[in-house]
């Protein structure tokens, strides 16, 4: 059996399984930093030790071992089938009869940046920016569709000593789709622990990245709280209406609320002038979202929409009134189609995006 085993990020990320078939393993065959890296599990057994760039030399040798009748672990770094070892194994087993393989999966750098982060990753694109194999038009082309797509990006092997322009590529196509302020996480492992950056896209720079660094490249509605990175997926949170929002909602259900900016309000600009106060009461409250500026109030309990200038927008209104007749009949819709106005209410962030 040829065992491809992703061993993780580092040493103690890596699986239980992992472990278990390093364990089992006869032969151990490696890019010789990651077979160093986990050397207190290698005791009694073969260890081949290979460089950058034997890929093909790496998976020959451990076909070979395979045929001598020995239980191989083919070392990959984070997950095998993520520009791991599986790929170039399963480019070469159509030259053999035979094989017995199976892949072992790890932790891929992703979802140990995103862990370290906080939750940005929702749709999201994993793109390496290494054009040894792959055209730099290539990958160009993928930067813009998936910046365009509004997916969240993981981007590896980013930058290297000789290698900068595809990040600088890519940088200036995430600089053209994206807000300058889209949040940005810089997770660089090269010094053994992680160092944890967040940033915005203006402020990415060169110096802050290399090769052991993973980007996570937040999207419209990624937003950072508490240093935590967030890509929120919209979850509802039950909350009774106060009773303003319900004489409010009853006045506006029977069209009897001001329509645009109330100027006669004694409040008014309560957010900044000019404002649309069609929705004074939010229909969406608490959408517990601070994409658009909301927050909780710590320890209280209480979401403040205090910062929220995109529910005054009039393109913000005119989305959520072509679509709240269909939702919100009677006032007590608004509790009960809590999911259908978060829905409606990302529907319309994605319209309104600046
Ligand atoms: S006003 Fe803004 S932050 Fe407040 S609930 Fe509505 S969309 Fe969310």
């Amino acid at each position: 059996m040829i065992s491809i085993v992703g061993i993780g990020p580092s040493r103690k990320d890596i699986t239980l399984r992992a472990l278990e078939t390093i364990e089992k393993a006869d032969v151990v065959i490696g890019y010789k930093r990651y077979i160093d890296s986990i050397e207190d599990l290698l005791s009694g057994k073969e260890i081949i030790k290979k460089g950058m760039g034997d890929e093909i030399a790496r998976v020959e040798l451990a076909i070979q071992k395979h045929f001598e009748g020995k239980k191989v672990a083919l070392i990959s770094s984070g997950d095998p089938g993520v520009f791991g070892m599986s790929n170039v194994f399963f480019q070469l087993i159509g030259k053999y009869s035979g094989l017995e393989v199976e892949i072992i999966p790890g932790v891929t750098a992703a979802n140990y940046g995103a862990s370290l982060l906080g939750a940005p990753l929702h749709d999201f694109a994993v793109i390496s920016l290494s054009d040894i194999l792959t055209p730099l038009s290539e990958i160009k082309n993928k930067i813009r569709h998936a910046a365009q797509g509004d997916l969240v990006m993981a981007l590896y092997n980013p930058l290297s000593k000789t290698r900068k322009e595809p990040f600088r590529e890519a940088y200036k196509i995430l600089m053209d789709v994206l807000a300058s302020s889209t949040p940005v996480g810089i997770v660089r492992s090269s010094s053994g622990e992680p160092e944890v950056t967040i940033t915005t896209l203006a402020d990415l720079a060169e110096d802050q990245i290399d090769m052991s660094t993973v980007l996570i490249i937040g999207n419209s509605t990624t937003y950072v709280e508490d240093g935590h990175m967030i890509t929120p997926r919209g979850y509802v949170i039950r909350s009774s209406l106060h009773p303003l929002a319900q004489e409010f909602y009853e006045n506006y259900l029977a069209g009897e609320t001001v329509v645009g900016p109330n100027t006669q309000c004694e409040y008014y600009p309560c957010h900044e002038h000019p404002q649309n106060c069609t929705f004074c009461y939010c229909p969406f409250y608490p959408c517990g979202d601070g994409s658009t500026g909301g927050r909780w109030i710590k320890d209280k309990g209480v979401w403040s929409c205090q910062d929220c200038e995109w529910i005054h927008q009039d393109d913000t209104v005119e989305c959520i009134q072509s679509k709240l007749p269909d939702i919100v009949q009677e006032v007590d819709d608004l509790k009960s189609h809590r999911k259908k106005l978060l829905k409606l209410r990302r529907e319309c962030m994605s319209a309104t995006k600046k």
